[in-house]
């Protein structure tokens, strides 16, 4: 998803770097999973890295079927792991480093998905769980 920039911090690629690099260390601080990998995610959470089979496929659909690397690795089901940098309560002004958190697409998205969820519930500035899971 591309990000507006003018919705945050000034410094926010800065902020997003320090959170990302030096406290995560290159991994999803929910999951574990390395940024940079590629992976093909199953169902119950676990994932798997492609062994030779799987690049000689994705290789060859570059080759045969004039794809890209990214569009190849999503017709084989695996994916680059990219991480961002998410606002655990959702408010991007909020940029106080115990509200941040680097995390994979899968980790993201599913932060992401249960606010819309809670919003459409509740109302769009309930944040009662998300309050309840930083105090812990
Ligand atoms: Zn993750």
């Amino acid at each position: 998803m591309p990000i507006n920039y003018k919705e945050y911090h000034p410094k926010w690629k800065l902020i997003s770097k320090l959170i990302r690099v030096n406290r995560a260390k290159g991994k999803c601080e929910w999951c574990g999973i390395k940024n940079g990998s590629v992976v093909k995610r199953n169902a119950d959470g676990t994932f798997r890295e492609p062994c030779q089979t799987d690049w000689d496929m994705i290789h060859s659909r570059i080759k045969h079927s004039h794809s890209n690397m990214t569009e190849s690795l999503k017709y084989h089901g695996f994916s680059k792991i990219v991480l961002t940098v998410a606002h655990i309560d959702h408010d991007k002004t909020n940029n106080r480093f115990n509200n941040l958190a680097a995390l994979c697409q899968k980790c993201h998205l599913s932060h992401d998905l249960k606010q819309h969820v809670d919003n459409r519930k509740y109302g769009r500035n309930w944040k009662g769980e998300h309050q309840l899971r930083m105090s812990l």
